[in-house]
């Protein structure tokens, strides 16, 4: 018997008209996610990733396709229900000091969360929601008196993880979380991502350009292309044996922990620039930048296929 997921994406497209050109942001996305689970999503800049949280989200509409929360079609259901599923599904950001109101401490920032969705009888019990959150985030309750400007960059991203969270959520969207940190934050910040992860059961769509951090946390991987899946893949699998061409560049491109102190690391990075999204090169989108591209690739592009279960890949060679 399958489990129903508790996020499922249908070939999901997103696109924008700017001037008369059209961008095709996100191409026939999709995935299925289930409690306790963390779906990466990789990709330089430019590759989607960001549109793609936010129309699963359905702060963007798509534009085809659709997304599941539960089971419910949220292209279908009415604004106020949408507004009351909202606490369920929450995103956090790359930058937490531009997603906090400079004029509000701390405490205010997430109570206000709790009032917009009604949670809490009265302001005790709310202060007490919050008091708890801050603590489990590993900020003393103190901080609740503090604005913005007075915390660091990892305190604030905590703040951020703890606004979320104080809602209850079941699915977090999270946009390079740690990527405006310093390294060391970095790996505190992932590591209580990791055990609220397990401890609460929430399902994570974990944006970053940081193969590393994705390995760390994902069971899944998406590699968006221009918009599209490239390469999709159990995460063991997919960093045992990455099989489309541009996930194996990316790869290069990283720099990883030696795991002895005379591994040197071959780092190259990706050939040529991203091409522009108004005008995706015919073919293979990325056959321009590819080091083993063919004839066939410049004429026709490559479906998605799967090669083994639930690794699915879209290249004429793999
Ligand atoms: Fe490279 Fe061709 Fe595969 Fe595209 S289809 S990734 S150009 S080998």
């Amino acid at each position: 018997m399958s489990i129903e997921p508790l996020v499922k994406a249908t070939e999901v497209s997103k696109r924008f008209h700017v001037q008369g050109k059209v961008l095709r942001a996100v191409e026939r996305v999709s995935f299925e996610l289930h409690p306790g689970k963390t779906l990466g999503v990789v990709g330089e800049s430019g590759s989607g990733k960001s549109t793609l949280g936010r129309v699963v989200l359905k702060l963007l509409e798509a534009d085809g396709g659709s997304v599941t929360f539960e089971g419910t079609d949220l292209s279908k259901v009415p604004r106020k229900t949408l507004r009351q599923m909202r606490r369920h599904m929450q995103m956090v950001f790359q930058d937490p000091m531009a997603s906090l109101n400079p004029r509000m401490t701390v405490f205010d920032a997430i109570e206000d969360g709790l009032k917009i969705h009604g949670i809490g009888k009265s302001a005790a019990e709310r202060r007490m929601r919050v008091e708890e959150v801050l603590e489990r985030v590993g900020l003393p309750r103190s901080a609740g008196v503090a604005y913005p400007h007075e915390l660091s960059g990892g305190q604030l991203q905590r703040v951020g993880i703890a606004r979320a969270l104080a809602l209850r959520p079941k699915f977090v969207v999270l946009d390079e979380p740690v990527s405006a940190l310093d390294v060391s934050i970095q790996a505190q910040v992932i590591q209580l991502l990791r055990e609220l992860r397990d401890e609460m059961q929430l399902a994570y769509m974990f944006i970053s350009h940081n193969l590393a951090v994705v390995e760390y946390l994902s069971d899944e991987v998406l590699v968006l292309y221009l918009g599209e899946v490239v390469e999709q893949a159990p995460v063991e699998e997919l960093f045992a044996k990455p099989s489309h061409p541009y996930t194996q560049a990316l790869m290069r491109s990283v720099l990883k922990v030696p795991t002895s102190p005379d591994e040197v690391q071959d780092l190259t990075p990706i050939s040529g620039e991203i091409p522009s999204p108004f005008a995706p090169p015919p073919g293979c989108p990325f056959h321009p930048r590819c080091p083993v591209a063919q004839e066939v690739c410049r004429q026709k592009k490559p479906e998605i296929r799967e090669i083994s279960p639930g690794h699915r890949v879209s290249c004429h060679l793999a």
